[in-house]
């Protein structure tokens, strides 16, 4: 019988185990080998709670319903983010970025439309918060699961306790054959361009056919391929820190289901509520502010003791070239992060296994083949990097379309940050009297973000001329009547406190 096609993912954090997961479902029967090794001399980075709609098919793929994994990691559902005191403009001091869902189809037309009619400089209102179901549902603690069967799918995302989430992966990766080691990485062997073994402080030399790196920022193995280049994005996303602390939820208070990123003096602080604490945390630029400005101003936010111990974070914010190097994938924070603003990180995690898996097939090391891996290697890695990218955009226009005047971080993120020119495009678009949708649709799929999320995010920023006329059809005010019909849908979802009970229960 031939040798098994051995697999060492290196790293046991949120990544690593993802990858894990993955992996063992998908290369099931095949013969392949998966072992995870991870240190207990270096911790994960013990962050990461808040995802994107795309995690709902992670779970999917690997047949875990929410009753199983939600009430094991502290697990909360979530509608969207609400971003408050990005903008000055009024009316627009808080806007919401919503998850969509097929309810919305009407009202969101009427969003659009307003949204086109003020760009054109009437005076109608479009602040997406006023228009989706979303913001209604988490501003009155719903869950997005209805009570009685809907003929179509909410699309939400999930708040999580990044280190329960980790310890169920790792049972659930076990239970399909991953072997768990717990040693240190020490050394990289390597021939080339292939990783021949790893030399762990206890094991020794470990051997394997193809490695994954998910050891965080360290990026161990990718790292120190030939050639490894990172591309900083430090000129476009000024934050490289965080200051991070959690607090007890007030039983009181209903359990919203939507992050809160809310603009501090030179950054945001998020707000994730889990169904027994509250994660906060401050993203800063220590360009602008000190580490301990940057907690002080975290404490006081949150009305905090001065002796509330802080927990303080290094950003690397940028990108490998190439997440998959010869017989090398870097995965999570090894292979490049965009800071949290848009909670996408885990959604790129699951992009680069997902797309991986569709490529690659165990087995194909040897030198013929590597030929033709190579080829696909170069457009897997476009592609990933065009993710990056696409998000990078997305990010990066919060900072762009600010129009605080408070502080000169707000001043330098709006007038000094290097802006992709698709961006500088779109908001030139946006800002002419040039057809929106022609743009997004010309983009299509590069633009990673949907047309719907470019609206909330120009329109919620308050975009806008400045001068504004009255719409003598008077179109404004058809906001009475959306509002209407979001409020009409809400007895339709689970109090967000009984659903999650409910899973409890199940
Ligand atoms: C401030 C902040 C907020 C974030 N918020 C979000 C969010 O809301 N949503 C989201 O999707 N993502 C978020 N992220 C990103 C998210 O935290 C990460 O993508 C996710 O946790 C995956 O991290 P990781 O597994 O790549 O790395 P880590 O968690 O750092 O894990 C690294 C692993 O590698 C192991 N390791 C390292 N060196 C060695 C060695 N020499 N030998 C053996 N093992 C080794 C460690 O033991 C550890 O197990 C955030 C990140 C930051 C910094």
């Amino acid at each position: 019988m031939d040798k098994p096609f051995s697999v060492l993912i290196v790293g046991g954090g949120t990544a690593g185990w993802m990858a894990a997961n993955l992996m063992a479902k998908y290369w099931h029967g095949q013969g392949v080998e998966i072992a995870l090794l991870e240190s207990d001399q270096i911790g994960t980075i013990g962050v990461g709670e808040g995802s994107t709609p795309y995690l709902k098919s992670f779970f999917r793929t690997l047949e875990i319903p929410e009753s199983e994994w939600m009430p094991a990691c502290n697990a909360t559902y979530k509608c969207g983010i609400r971003f408050p005191n990005w903008s000055t403009a009024t009316g627009y001091e808080s806007y919401y970025h919503p998850f969509f869902s097929p309810l919305d189809r009407e009202v969101g037309m009427e969003f659009f439309r307003n949204a086109n009619l003020r760009r054109s400089g009437l005076d109608v209102p479009a602040n997406p918060t006023d228009f989706f179901h979303a913001p209604f549902l988490s501003a009155s603690a719903r869950a997005p699961v209805a009570a009685q069967p809907m003929p179509f799918e909410m699309d939400y995302g999930y708040h999580f306790d990044a280190g329960l989430l980790g310890a169920f992966l790792r049972e659930k990766a076990r239970s399909l054959g991953v072997r768990h080691i717990v040693d240190t990485v020490e050394h990289v062997e390597r021939d080339g361009d292939r990783v021949v073994a790893v030399r762990a402080a206890s094991a020794g030399h470990i051997e394997a056919d193809f490695f994954v790196d998910c050891t965080g920022f360290r990026a161990m193995l990718i790292g120190g391929m030939p050639g490894y280049r990172f591309r900083e994005f430090s000129d476009t996303l000024y934050n490289n820190a965080a200051v991070t602390v959690q607090v007890p939820r007030d039983d009181d208070a209903p359990l919203i289901s939507e992050t809160v990123s809310e603009a501090m003096s030179a950054g945001w602080m998020w707000r994730i509520p889990l169904q027994t604490r509250t994660g906060c945390g401050y993203v800063y630029s220590d360009r602008f502010i000190s580490a301990d400005q940057a907690g002080q101003e975290l404490r006081e936010k949150l009305g905090l003791a001065d002796e509330t111990r802080l927990n303080h974070v290094k950003m690397r914010v940028g990108r490998t070239e190439q997440h998959w190097h010869g017989n090398c994938l870097a995965v999570g924070l090894s292979q490049g992060f965009i800071e949290p603003l848009e909670a996408t990180a885990l959604m790129l995690v699951q992009f680069t296994i997902e797309r991986f898996l569709e490529r690659f097939e165990p087995g194909t090391m040897d030198s013929a083949i590597c030929r033709e891996q190579q080829g696909i290697q170069e457009a897997y890695n476009l592609h990933i990097n065009e993710l990056f990218d696409g998000v990078l955009d997305y990010v990066a226009a919060h900072y762009a379309l600010n129009n605080r005047d408070d502080t000169p971080y707000w001043r330098a993120a709006r007038e000094e940050i290097h802006i992709s020119e698709r961006l500088r495009a779109i908001l030139a678009v946006w800002d002419g009297d040039s057809d929106f949708d022609a743009m997004l649709e010309r983009e299509g799929a590069k633009l990673i973000y949907s047309g719907p999320s470019w609206y909330c995010l120009l329109a919620g920023m308050g975009r806008f001329p400045v001068r504004l006329k009255a719409d003598p059809a008077r179109r404004g005010d058809s906001i009475d009547a959306v509002r209407a019909f979001c409020e009409s849908n809400l007895p339709r979802f689970r109090p967000h406190q009984q659903q999650l009970e409910a899973l409890e229960q199940q």
